[in-house]
């Protein structure tokens, strides 16, 4: 199977950039996820395997506490935490690998660093429409997930030999999540033939679906039986539901974040439906909801989370943030919904 990702110039630019590099700082996402982590453990892992010693992780903010367990996390540098360290080590650095992200804006308040950084960048990435100011863009929106392609990006450039299992895991953890446990986003056959290469490195899938989804707190799992229960509002004949979560709901079960990753995807159970919504307060500033949407059954809930949601995403999974109160993102979204209608009603 050719699972080739760059062309032949391509493929030597990369090795070369590597090659002049000696420090080099990986970054990804604000609120990182399994794709943005183990695309990023994975790529250090592989960076690590050919004699680059300098490799520092920098993420915006915290990962969520399912994932602490990926090999290399607790080495992982927060902005939020540690700007100082983050801002040395990209002064320091001479090469930048964004992965995960189209849009430099997704790093938040990383982002000043990051553009001001004098480093050659190079940015690997499966959303839509790419920041392309960088030495090289890797672009694949038709893959599952980045650790995806760096499972390829990694073979082409002649690792796969010597990957370890530490990066094997890495890269099944990352796919794994973006696909929700290879249930979307992932009918391309060569999927498949990675996943194969992956657990003949030794990894154990089975043990990996356990960490990451049988992971939660008793409060966790309330939250989620409250919200399905007394939040969710279902618009029966658009095809449509949504639901809040306040302050209020989060301080009663005890929230931690990734208590709610990926709760706005269990509406989807319902039979027909083609589009969910979370509202949720952020937990510390005012007027600023946070809002995902997950879309299927033949709806595309992207150009939605563009529109009315100050956002974009994936076709089927996109987010945004509304800066106003609980109330009127309600309305924002019952708008939003009646704006689609006539795609929605459709069975
Ligand atoms: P989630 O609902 O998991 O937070 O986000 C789903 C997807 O929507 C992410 O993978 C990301 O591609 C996209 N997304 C989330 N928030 C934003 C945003 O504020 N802007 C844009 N452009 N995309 C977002
Ligand atoms: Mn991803």
């Amino acid at each position: 199977m050719n699972t080739n990702l760059l062309n032949e110039a391509e493929a030597e630019q990369l090795q070369q950039l590597i090659a002049e590099s000696k420090h080099i700082v990986i970054c990804a996402h604000k609120s990182p996820d399994g794709d943005a982590m183990g695309a990023s453990l994975a790529w250090k892992s592989y960076l690590n395997q050919i004699g680059k010693t300098d490799v520092i992780v920098c993420m915006p903010d915290a990962f969520p506490d399912f994932l602490q367990w990926l090999p290399g996390a607790n080495t992982v540098l927060r902005y939020d935490k540690n700007p100082e360290r983050v801002q040395e080590a990209f002064d320091k650095a001479d090469l930048v690998c964004c992965m995960d992200f189209n849009q430099y804006m997704r790093v938040d308040a990383m982002q000043p660093t990051l553009v001001g950084c004098k480093a050659k960048r190079i940015l690997i990435d499966h959303h839509l429409e790419p920041e392309t100011n960088n030495d090289i863009t890797v672009s694949r929106p038709n893959m599952s997930s980045t650790s995806e392609m760096v499972f390829y990006i990694i073979s082409q450039l002649g690792g796969y030999e010597d990957m370890s299992k530490v990066c094997a895991q890495c890269i099944y953890c990352g796919m794994m999540t973006d696909t929700g446990g290879f249930t979307y986003n992932s009918t391309r056959p060569e999927i498949y033939f990675v996943i194969g290469q992956l657990l003949s490195k030794g990894i154990d899938k089975d043990s990996i679906y356990n960490r990451v989804y049988h992971n939660y707190s008793v409060n966790a799992l309330r939250l989620r039986g409250h919200i399905i229960a007394n939040k969710m509002q279902v618009v029966n004949e658009l095809h449509a539901a949504y639901f809040t979560v306040t302050r209020e709901d989060m301080r009663r079960f005890h929230f931690i974040k990734g208590d709610l990753e990926g709760v706005v995807n269990i509406p989807q159970q319902i039979k027909g439906l083609k589009l969910s919504i979370s509202l949720r307060e952020d937990t510390e500033k005012l007027n600023l909801v946070l809002v995902s949407l997950r879309s299927g059954n033949g709806f595309h809930c992207q150009p939605m989370a563009v529109e009315f949601f100050n956002g974009g995403g994936h076709a089927d999974a996109s987010g945004g943030k509304l800066h106003c109160s609980i109330e009127e993102a309600e309305q924002i979204t019952l708008k939003a919904i009646l704006a689609f209608q006539d795609e929605l009603k459709k069975k």
